[in-house]
Formats: C-alpha cells, structure tokens, sequence
C-alpha cells in the first residue's frame, strides 16, 4: 500500500533513492498537491542511511565550517547583531510532559519527560512580572502546559495581582481537553480570559495523524467543537482561538492569508468549526526535526533553502527582540528555540555571562533591554520567506 510522502506540498526536489526502492517503499509513493511527481519522503526507507559521521554536529561544521571556528554565520549574514528592546512577551516553558509525542517537536515533550515548573520558579516569575511594565502578554508553553501544577497557579496570580498583562495564551495541543482530568480546563480558561493558540498542523486527518500520532485529529476537532460550544473562536467573541500550522516536511510554510483562508473554509464546511488566526511557524533545524532532517539526507537541502530564502525584512520583526524567555528552572533564554538547543542568554563575556537565571536578575524582566541575543545558524528559520514566530510569519 502507498503511502503520501511527508514532503507532499510546496518542495521541488525529486526522491535520490534507486527507482527500485521508491516503488516498492511504503513510504515514497507522493500524492501531494500535483499528484503524479515523485518528491523525496521524508521518512522513507530508502532515504540515504546515516552514517556515524553523519551526526548533527558533523552536518553542522560540514556546512558552515566558519560557525564551526567561531563565526556567527547568521549575524555575518544579516549585517548586525541583534539587541533585545523593551520586553513585551514573557514566553515560559512550563515544563516537558505532554500526553503526546509529535515528530516535529523542538522540545522533545513525550509523557516521559519529568521537567516541571516549582511554585518557587512560578513566584519570581510573578514578582518580577509585577515590575515588568512593558510586558502585556504572557505566552505559557512546554509540553502540554495545562499538565503542569504551576500552570492555573500563575494564571490565577496573574489575573488577580498583575493588571498590566492583558493578553494570556496557552499553548495547546487540543488532545489535552479530551483527558478525563481536564475536565474543567476549557471553563477555567474562559473565566480567566486565557486566549488559546492550538496546534492544527493540517486541515487532513491523514496528515495529523501522521505527524502527532493516531486519533489526534479525530480528538483535535472534538475539542475545536468543544471549544466553539464554550465560545472560543466565534466571530465577535472576546475568547480567541488562534491555529498553528507547520509544514509537514522541510519546505517553508505557504502564504498564511491563503492558507487561513483554506482552513476556514475546510473546517466550517466539514464540522461547523470557527477560529480566529492561523499561525504558520517554519519548522526549526533543531531536535527532532533535525533528527528527522539528519536521517533522511535532507539537512543541506533544507538549510539551503533555509540561507537562500533569508529575508532581511523580516529580521526587524523576529520575536525575540521584544521577548524573553524562561524556562521552566527559571533559566533565561532569547526564546524557545535557544532553550531548545540549551543556549541561555549571555549578557557578557562567555567566562562571565552575567545574569543566566530569574534570580540573578534585580528588579524586573525589563532589564534584558538593550542586551544582546544568541543567534546562530537555526536562526535562519526565522527569516526564510515570510518570516517565522510564534504568532506567526513575520512579513504579510
Ligand atoms: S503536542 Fe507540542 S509539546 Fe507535545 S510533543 Fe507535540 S509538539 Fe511537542
Ligand atoms: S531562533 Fe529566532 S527568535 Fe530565536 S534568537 Fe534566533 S532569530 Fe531570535
């Protein structure tokens, strides 16, 4: 039986495997948006094999040997290195559990992972958050955020002691509302006015189920409906319900107006289902999806197109100069990918980083201002194309 190609839409390369091998894999058959072309599977079983050469690093200073040395590849590229403005976002990563284990993850979440926030993180968090002018949005991710003790218990500090945040959003996977133990998220959500950004990879089941695991889309548009009956996502609600795709395999995510336009269309007509805003996020070299890049021989094609597609319009609005990140030990990040790849800021010379967690900082999250971000060559995933952040590509 075939099988659709991962690489299904938008990648031009054709499958490097023996002809043999593409018709007789399970995986290479690709029935994507044209239909009759071959294209490169993602997860084939005829893709190249790894070597023990082949590691991340390996790929790494094979392609920018100059990074390697010590050169910032990214900020050569661009011009300039990039500072921090006045913070507006505080992103925090709650922990790793999740109930899920998606192939794409930057995070490598899984029900395994043990990672949580204490309630003495959550309290600096909050004390500094109270002195923190500039910042109205609290973004709260992991894993499945909602997992987590500390999760309701910032929320509910939030919303009682800290009036200059307006905007809270939760970071969700969707399949944690239809967990018997969340019964009353979705109430608990809507009476503190937590806005929700929700993983949707694709409008087709076949492909979500793919990337997230089997049921997940079945289980998704439960609690998009679930959602809709609570009044998240209607037209004129004050609740929002916000969309997130990525791209399947390595290729950069479409035009988000037109996509949003595909998925509004795609789900009102087949469940009655509204949201607010797709996001399109371009998937990150980094962790699994680098695993996944690495195996299948797709890391150079990938950071090419990544380099080639780099759109310095879109540097002036990447996320992290009006961001900061924490971490669920209360480290500082410039944003979730650098905590991925476990690069915490550093606001000095290397032996002397200064402040490297909340409680080395005095006062307020306003004191990364004017300090200098950690880029590197995944950097480039935010610039290719339209751009790439967490509410979103970057140039419209
Ligand atoms: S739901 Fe999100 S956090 Fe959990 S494994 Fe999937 S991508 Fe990672
Ligand atoms: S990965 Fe993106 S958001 Fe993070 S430091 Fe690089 S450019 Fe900024």
């Amino acid at each position: 039986m075939y099988r659709n190609c991962f690489v299904s839409q938008g990648f031009a390369g054709k499958c490097s495997a023996p002809a043999k091998h593409r018709t007789a894999s399970a995986w290479c058959r690709c029935r994507g948006a044209r239909g009759a072309s071959w294209a490169p599977c993602f997860r084939n079983r005829c893709a190249p094999r790894r070597t023990a050469r082949e590691t991340r690093l390996g790929r790494l200073a094979a392609m920018f040997p100059s990074e390697d040395a010590g050169e910032n590849v990214f900020e050569k590229h661009i011009g300039r290195p990039l500072f921090h403005e006045n913070p507006t976002t505080l992103q925090i990563n709650i922990g790793l559990t999740c109930n899920m284990a998606c192939s794409h993850c930057h995070v490598e979440s899984s029900p395994n992972r043990r990672e949580t926030m204490s309630f003495e993180v959550a309290d600096r968090i909050l004390e500094l958050l109270r002195n923190s002018w500039f910042i109205e949005t609290v973004d709260i991710t992991g894993g499945a955020p909602e997992m987590h003790d500390a999760f309701r218990y910032l929320i509910r500090q939030i919303r009682t002691h800290i009036p200059h945040v307006r905007t809270i959003y939760d970071r969700c996977n969707l399949t944690i509302l239809r967990q018997i133990e969340q019964y009353d998220l979705v109430e608990f959500l809507k009476r503190h006015q937590v806005d929700i950004i929700a993983s949707l990879p694709c409008y087709v089941e076949e492909n979500v189920d793919r990337q997230r695991g089997n049921t997940a889309y079945r289980r998704s548009i439960a609690a998009l409906l679930e959602l809709n009956r609570a009044g998240y996502g209607l037209p004129n609600s004050p609740h929002h319900l916000h969309l997130v795709y990525n791209p399947l395999g390595p290729y950069l995510p479409p035009n988000q107006l037109g996509l949003e336009i595909q998925y509004h269309e795609y789900l009102y007509r087949n469940f009655g289902i509204f949201f607010n805003r797709l996001i399109c996020i371009t998937n990150m070299p980094i962790k699994r999806f680098l695993d996944d890049l690495c195996r299948t021989g797709y890391y150079e094609a990938y950071m090419e197109l990544l380099v080639n597609s780099c759109n310095l319009a879109a540097v002036d609005g990447v996320m992290c100069l009006d961001q900061i990140h924490v971490s669920y030990d209360g480290t500082l990040h410039d944003c979730d990918f650098n905590y991925a790849l476990e690069m915490p800021v550093c606001w000095g010379h290397p032996d002397d980083p200064g402040p490297q967690t909340i409680f080395d900082l005095q006062r307020s999250f306003d004191e990364v201002a004017g300090k200098q971000i950690r880029t590197g060559v995944h950097c480039f995933g935010c610039t290719a194309g339209n751009g790439s952040s967490c509410t979103g590509a970057i140039v419209t």
